[in-house]
């Protein structure tokens, strides 16, 4: 089994603790956009969540944790620039309204560097990209949901001077398997 990381909500959803390699594993993960175990704790899920699509899902997910009493676990990836991470998220009920977050990356590929995913000032302030907060793939129309190399070509991405802000939500395939997993 993979190295997991951990985190654990209170019945309120605020983060009541993270485990103890949290601030490696934000570091090594997350770049420029890491946490610190001492921000994180006591402070609410919700913000945490980029967006509101994502955000009731995970209300959704939570109810039917605590509802049930059973655990959920669910794919989703935790790209880099430089990376797909292939990544499992498993939510299990505890005490009291608690609810258990582990999360693990089960596998990894290199790839070509995705400057798209580096957001810097470069950036285009008036122009988005949706990606889907679980499956990271690209919007490229209301209906279809790609690759970010196949959206780069689809959307000849790599032929402006500036690059789109990428903004997150949730794709249909993503919220029907969640849904359908409750
Ligand atoms: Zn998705």
């Amino acid at each position: 089994m993979p190295e997991s990381y951990n985190y654990r909500i209170d019945r309120d959803n605020i983060l009541v603790s993270v485990s103890g390699n949290w601030d490696r594993f934000s570091a090594e993960n997350a770049g420029a956009d890491s946490v610190s175990a001492a921000e994180v704790v006591g402070r609410a899920l919700d913000e945490f969540i980029a967006d509101d699509d994502t955000r009731s899902l995970y209300a959704l997910v939570l109810d039917g944790v605590r509802g049930s009493n059973r655990p959920i676990a669910f794919r989703f990836r935790c790209d880099s620039p430089t990376q797909r991470r292939f990544c499992e998220l498993r939510i299990s009920p505890g005490d009291d309204g608690a609810v258990d977050f582990e999360s693990r990356i089960l596998m990894t590929e290199r790839r070509r560097p995705v400057p798209l995913l580096q957001a810097d000032e470069q950036s285009d302030r008036d122009e988005f990209l949706k990606a889907c907060s679980m499956c990271k793939r690209i919007a490229v129309n209301d209906a279809e949901w790609v690759e970010i190399e196949a959206a780069i070509g689809r959307l000849h991405l790599d032929r402006r001077e500036r690059t789109p802000r990428i903004t997150h939500g949730l794709c249909a395939d993503c919220h029907a398997g969640i849904v359908a997993s409750l």
